[in-house]
């Protein structure tokens, strides 16, 4: 029902795309991140609840139509619909429904509890597309409120010897989970970098609950002392960290959870939370769907497909260029937020 094309996922009866990284008539977009969401095209089918970080992400010209969790939209009989998959606001699973056999495309998912999205649906298909970002058994992760924990102590020390507290994660998704997982946290003042601020804005009007934060510019000298600070990878090793004084900095990501990662990425300590299924969660996804056939796309694709051969289903590598979120969302974030539209 779905083949891969120069543009990328394709379903010829409907006649509609996936997150193209070409532009096309018609794109169904899981998720607003730039891997996913490219622009150029003519219009833009999304999940209602990312309405608003899409249209950031994508300029205010781009036709978006957006539909409710669920609701299924009819296209040459093909019964295309929206769901779940917990990964930042507004992200969704897409449904495809066509003479009775039904295809789910993922997109990227994560099971855990998220107050910044809404969980992640297991549905029943025939064939499942999963992404294979973390598919090693290696990566396994701890209860995030261990992680919290532990960031709230790392900012304390930070605090009590006067120094600021800069920790990097993703602009759009990542940032947020941080700010809503110390909500009551007893930390601030907390600042952001611009990027993350102008998304802040579009997750409150959203409807979600993330503590009070203010633009670094906002701040002067000594009032960075006791703060927390929430900046893009981008913002690493950059000048903009000069205005903040002494300060400690931590990356936030499922990468961290390798040591050599972290010795890369030179900071002073890594946090271990993603946004992205483990090895176990993705296994428990895969399953609860029922699929026979399984598309495994970015990510550590062989390995998932060999497992899942040797456990009786029928398995494929697909190649994608929705590569690394990690290096895309890194570039062109810059602090006036509106500078990574197409990236
Ligand atoms: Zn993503």
């Amino acid at each position: 029902m779905l083949e891969l094309t120069d543009s990328g996922l394709y379903c010829a009866a409907g006649d509609f795309h996936i997150d193209p990284w070409r532009p096309v008539p018609r794109a169904v977009i899981t998720h607003a991140h730039g891997d996913h969401a490219r622009w150029g095209s003519e219009l833009y089918v999304a999940a209602a609840e990312g309405e608003r970080v899409l249209r950031t992400r994508m300029g205010p010209d781009a036709q978006i139509r957006t539909v409710a969790w669920g609701e299924v939209v009819e296209r040459n009989g093909v019964r295309v619909s929206l769901h779940p998959a917990g990964h930042i606001l507004g992200s969704a699973q897409v449904r495809i429904e066509h003479r009775g056999e039904v295809w789910v495309v993922s997109g990227d998912y994560k099971a855990e509890p998220d107050p910044t999205c809404t969980p992640f649906e297991p549905l029943r298909c025939h064939t499942f597309i999963t992404e294979s970002t973390f598919g090693l058994p290696i990566y396994r992760w701890r209860p995030q409120a261990e992680t919290f924990a532990a960031l709230r102590e790392w900012w304390a020390a930070n605090a009590d010897a006067g120094r600021a507290s800069v920790v990097y994660g993703y602009a759009l998704g990542k940032a947020q989970r941080i700010l809503a997982g110390v909500i009551d946290a007893g930390i601030g003042p907390i600042y952001t970098h611009g990027a993350v601020e102008r998304l802040n804005a579009d997750y409150r009007a959203s409807g979600v609950a993330l503590p009070p934060t203010m633009h670094a510019s906002a701040g002067k000298k000594g009032d960075f002392a006791r703060a927390l600070i929430v900046a893009p990878p981008s913002a690493m090793g950059s000048t903009w960290l000069r205005r903040f004084g002494p300060h400690s900095d931590a990356f936030v990501s499922g990468w961290m959870q390798i040591r050599g990662t972290r010795r890369r990425r030179s900071v002073d300590r890594g946090f271990v939370l993603s946004d992205h299924v483990d090895w176990p969660a993705l296994l428990a996804a895969i399953e609860a769907t029922g699929a026979e056939r399984v598309w495994v796309t970015h990510g550590y694709r062989e390995p998932v497909v060999r497992w899942l051969r040797e456990h009786g289903l029928e398995a494929e590598a697909v190649m994608s260029r929705w590569e690394g979120e990690l290096e895309s969302e890194t570039v062109a974030e810059d602090d006036s937020g509106g500078g990574d539209v197409a990236g």
